[in-house]
């Protein structure tokens, strides 16, 4: 296991106060910020002024003070060296990616990610002459097969999207820097379960929109990096992120901000709930799919990389063999059992089901999900914190019984 512990790195880091003492910090809403006198206003174009040097802010799409209060808390449990917020985990990783290539350049990329990354990466990036190699996450072998003299990225999940296979980062880290690759991760199915920078990743990314935020109620992404990136990327004339523009909103980074104390409890108990769902249904005879059982294909490997205490993450996924049977259980669990929500994302504070090969990951053709071991009938679950743990069992019995998959 990893000895590091972003609950406690956050705990640490300085706290910031509201205007008259607030215990929570004032929501900065100004697009624009004043400079005293003319001569500071070219220096902070010229990169000589900002944020952290000499207390300038410029203007909002730039660096904004509430919301970089957030960055800095993320950097703090990522423990990486500084941090930006977007405006969703899409940007982040496409603004990351659009910065670290040029045309001509080259990814390899798990074959197990998100859908809209998915497709991000296979039809988007080809059109500026960015091509991808796609590859199974969970053998690092594979990444280093792929690579090529232009090779510039390794791009992988932690836990993949949504079939859970689980990437070896020390190894890829190992490998990238042995070519100069950057490595980068995507890190929202697991936050503080796994900490990618502190096994060696150069960039994390996340989808803040999941169980960072936790209650499904906005959008947002950020990316934790070096300083230098993160400079590059916020570079005034050339950078990704400000030539693009996906800016979060001082209120969005507000509601997170009020929301990172308490991810680790609530990372704790998704963790708790979805280790006892998963064994029940494996009771049960159900293929299910999770992490923490000690014959999933990478457990010991998991088991090296997370951060003590967190548990196994609140994903899972069962394979109910057709879509059709897949769609009867989740209409039976919503509508009759109320056990959750057929909706797509994750990390809500309710459960969320969905059947990820006709909706998340439909963008990836039929040949690709089966390569990637993505049936047809795989539900994917998002396990929630509320209600009474042993009626959510019940429910899930009675729904299963219900539509012929146990007896
Ligand atoms: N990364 C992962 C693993 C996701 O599941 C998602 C969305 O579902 C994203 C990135 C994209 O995030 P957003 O919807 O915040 O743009």
């Amino acid at each position: 296991m990893n000895n590091f512990h972003p609950e406690q790195a956050l705990c640490e880091t300085r706290r910031e106060f509201g205007e008259h003492g607030g215990v929570t910090p004032s929501i900065s809403r100004s697009s624009t910020f004043t400079v005293m006198d003319p001569e500071t206003m070219p220096e902070i174009f010229g990169g000589i002024r900002g944020p952290e040097k000499g207390g300038c802010f410029l203007y909002s799409r730039h660096f904004n003070p509430t919301v970089d209060i957030l960055a800095r808390y993320l950097s703090v449990m990522e423990g990486t060296e500084f941090a930006v917020c977007t405006a969703s985990g899409m940007s982040a990783i496409s603004c990351t990616l659009l910065q670290l290539c040029k045309n001509g350049d080259h990814i390899v990329s798990s074959n197990t990610v998100y859908g809209g990354t998915h497709a991000l990466l296979a039809d988007l990036l080809p059109n500026w002459g960015i091509n991808v190699t796609f590859v199974d996450p969970t053998r690092a072998e594979a990444f280093e097969d792929a690579a090529r003299p232009e090779t510039r990225v390794y791009y992988t999940e932690t836990v993949g999207n949504p079939t859970l296979g689980v990437a070896d980062i020390p190894a890829l880290a190992r490998s990238a820097q042995a070519r100069g690759i950057t490595l980068v991760v995507d890190n929202t199915f697991t936050p503080m379960v796994m900490s990618p920078a502190v096994m060696g990743a150069d960039i994390v990314v996340y989808s803040m929109t999941k169980f960072i935020n936790g209650a499904s109620d906005l959008i947002a992404g950020a990316i934790c990096a070096r300083r230098s990136f993160i400079r590059q990327l916020m570079d005034l004339h050339t950078g990704r992120a400000m030539l693009l523009g996906p800016t979060m909103d001082p209120r969005a980074a507000f509601d997170i901000i009020q929301r990172i104390p308490h991810l680790a409890v609530r990372m704790r108990e998704h963790g708790r709930r979805a280790m006892a769902i998963a064994e029940h249904l494996r009771t049960w005879g159900l293929t299910v799919t999770y992490p923490g059982f000690p014959d999933f294909p990478q457990h010991a490997q998991m088991r090296a990389m997370m951060n003590p205490g967190y548990g196994w993450g609140g994903m899972l996924t069962i394979d109910c063999g057709t879509q059709k049977k897949a769609e009867a259980v989740m209409d039976r669990l919503q509508n009759t059992e109320r056990f959750g929500f057929m909706a797509v994302s994750l990390g809500y504070f309710d459960t969320l089901m969905s059947c990820s090969g006709s909706s998340t990951s439909s963008e990836i053709d039929e040949n690709e999900q089966h390569a990637m071991g993505l049936s047809p009938g795989l539900v994917r679950l998002s396990v929630g914190l509320t209600g009474n743990l042993e009626e959510r069992l019940n429910q899930l019995q009675r729904a299963l019984q219900a539509c012929g998959l146990i007896g």
